[in-house]
């Protein structure tokens, strides 16, 4: 006979289970071969000092589940069952470790992230209370796939008022993403295109329409933006761009290039760009610079809008504004779809901007921002002097750093991890990023104005260890 380790205190599982569990685990290792016989209810029961009911419960489990086959007054037996083949394991073996967590660091100079403590839980929460309040019966129903009216409404006004961005709301899709929002656009324009992208530029999007088997083009940017000229040679005829604050070189395309990417569009009939408005909201210099469809005359531009940036990333609603003839498209072939962003945060953004708090926070935190900007910018020159130039300061939340340097970009952001310093590279932003100069993007919504100081001063350990301990560089 065979020991079967039955615990009579696991609460859990009861002994029948147990008995079950093990017969199970023997017949599909192939420990017990076909035909074997299993000793009879009376013996077992005897043997393990249990019940006889418990040992017929698991016989009977395990023929019901085909383990085990009965013969006329013989008793049980092993069925025949071919062997489970375990194949490979299906996860690599976990030898790389965890990125760790933005909490690990010190100090982050991210690009991507907000400030989520001067978020105003309190009026979020009350315009989520007022949403729940305001109709149970409306969280049973699924919005329209474009997203909830109301919400839509709610952004038509505000784009206006903040981006110049004029369209009605039947323009407007609500999307968790705003890769979610161009695959769909994708979709409704089309097959055989081709987008051509800025380099260096936002990869992600890049990779998105390469692994879904679009044909992408790189084109360069400058201290201006897309370099509109490039375009005169290129194949594609969907471009999509960053003007107001090129990702990552946080350049401003002036009017002269957006005029010239527009007439680029209208040579031909089937031509489109797409405008990714990511971080505009906040602008330190002079007034805010209208988006690029605001510019736009022939209905060409579908413009892409996020709460990513100006609320927070966690809460997953971004927008397009489909020029009319798009939005025609969507409606009679997007029936099928499911909106993926969430209702009930859906209808508290709406409340959120239609009481004026989301144009307050933005007021407030371009203030708080262009304070950690300004600082932070000249707690650089003290510290990095003529090592280091800053390019793309005049909006959004990142700006980039050069450092004049003879090391490498991977050693910098070594020292820098080594150091507890979240702290990205331009390499991020390259198809070939092996190529990437000493070039650091500096986000600093992160950052707390008590903190610069110090913080920077270990960007400078992570940048120059040499010169460290040298006393304070002019
Ligand atoms: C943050 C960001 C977005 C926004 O993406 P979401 O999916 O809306 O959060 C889009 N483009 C760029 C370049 C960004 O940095």
């Amino acid at each position: 006979m065979f020991y079967i380790p039955i615990s009579r205190h696991d609460k859990v599982s009861p002994i029948y289970k147990q008995i079950y569990q093990w017969f199970q685990q023997e017949i599909l290792s192939g420990r017990f071969s076909a035909n074997t016989q299993l000793p009879s209810k009376r013996s077992l029961a005897e043997t393990l000092s249990v019940s006889q009911n418990s040992v017929l419960s698991a016989y009977m489990q395990l023929h019901a589940e085909g383990y085990i086959y009965t013969a006329e007054r013989k008793g049980y037996f092993v069925e025949r069952l071919e062997p489970l083949s375990l194949g490979a394991p299906s996860l690599p073996a976990a030898n790389e470790p965890a990125p760790p967590s933005a909490r690990d660091y010190t100090y982050s100079f991210s690009h991507m992230s907000v400030d989520a403590f001067r978020f105003p839980f309190k009026q979020w929460r009350k315009a989520e209370q007022a949403a729940a309040d305001a109709s149970l019966d409306s969280w049973c129903d699924i919005d329209p796939p474009a997203g909830a009216e109301r919400l839509r409404t709610a952004i038509s006004y505000s784009v206006r008022q903040m981006r110049g961005v004029e369209c009605r709301p039947e323009q407007i899709i609500i999307g968790a993403s705003t890769q979610a929002l161009l695959q769909l656009l994708v979709h409704l324009l089309g097959p055989d295109r081709s987008y051509a992208l800025e380099d260096p530029g936002y990869q992600r999007i890049r990779l998105l329409l390469e692994k879904s088997g679009q044909r992408t083009e790189l084109l360069p940017v400058d201290r201006h933006g897309l370099q509109t000229k490039a375009l005169q040679n290129t194949a594609s005829d969907t471009v999509i761009v960053t003007p107001s604050h090129q990702m990552p070189l946080g350049s401003i395309m002036p009017v002269s290039r957006r005029i010239q990417l527009l007439n680029w569009c209208y040579e031909k009939a089937d031509r489109y760009i797409i405008e990714d408005d990511y971080d505009s909201e906040f602008r330190y210099e002079g007034d805010m610079i209208p988006a690029l469809q605001s510019l736009d005359k022939q209905d060409r531009v579908v413009y892409m809008g996020t709460y990513s940036k100006s609320l927070l990333p966690g809460l997953r609603i971004s927008y397009m504004v489909l020029p009319p003839a798009l939005a025609a498209a969507f409606q009679k072939e997007g029936t099928h779809l499911i909106q993926t962003a969430s209702s009930l945060h859906q209808q508290t953004l709406a409340r959120f901007i239609e009481t004026g708090e989301y144009r307050k926070h933005v007021r407030r935190m371009s203030r708080h921002y262009g304070e950690i900007r300004e600082l932070l910018i000249h707690e650089i020159h003290q510290v990095f002097g003529s090592h280091a130039s800053i390019q793309g300061e005049k909006s959004g939340l990142h700006f980039l750093l050069h450092v004049q340097t003879k090391d490498s970009l991977a050693s910098i952001l070594g020292r820098a991890a080594a150091g507890k310093l979240e702290l990205y590279g331009i390499d991020r932003f390259m198809k070939y990023p092996d190529q990437a100069p000493p070039t650091l993007v500096i986000g600093f919504a992160r950052l707390e104005k008590a903190s610069l100081p110090e913080a920077v001063r270990a960007l400078h350990r992570a940048c120059f260890p040499s010169l460290e301990g040298s006393g304070r560089l002019t």
